[in-house]
């Protein structure tokens, strides 16, 4: 992915958030993401020229680069910065494809052990299996198969360079 480095918005949105760290402790730059506002914005910058909510995006980004660490200060401000910042994260799962890192493993994961479990269930209830046998084995499975899946989706996410999340140096 390449990311225009001279776009000011971002180098500028890059220089409030080193600045605001420095105001905030280190459990809360983890806490709440901090660097999950660059993130999003280096996925941002590629479709503001075709796209109005990432062009809107931006001032809630640049405006949260600037202002997280006086938000953090308090409970209502926190609920703020997290509403404000989950938006636009959402808006590039939903219209960009974007996701971030083990988005699919968990979900499947979940999926499959949830799923696993009713298969499960109807074995035991048609005394296919006893009860302990069922689960350990729809479970097992449900969970491996949901694992194993995830693993491939979110792989595939990461290579179309789609993956949001801070390790991720772009
Ligand atoms: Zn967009």
């Amino acid at each position: 992915m390449i990311v225009n480095l001279s776009d000011s918005w971002i180098v500028q949105l890059h220089q409030n958030i080193l600045q605001g760290k420095e105001k905030i402790n280190q459990r809360d730059i983890s806490f709440f993401n901090i660097d999950m506002i660059e993130q999003a914005a280096r996925h941002t910058v590629l479709h503001i020229e075709n796209c109005q909510q990432c062009k809107a995006n931006k001032d809630i980004l640049l405006q949260l680069s600037r202002e997280f660490p006086e938000k953090l200060n308090t409970i209502s401000g926190r609920r703020e910065f997290s509403r404000r910042l989950d938006t636009v994260i959402k808006h590039l799962r939903q219209a960009h494809g974007i996701y971030p890192k083990g988005y699919f493993t968990g979900l499947y994961t979940f999926s499959g052990v949830i799923l696993g479990g009713f298969v499960g269930w109807i074995a035991e209830e048609l005394h296919l299996l006893s009860m302990y046998a069922a689960m350990v084995t729809f479970l097992g499975l449900g969970f491996i198969a949901g694992w194993i899946w995830g693993q491939i989706k979110d792989g595939k996410i990461t290579k179309a360079g789609k993956r949001l999340d801070s390790e991720l140096k772009l």
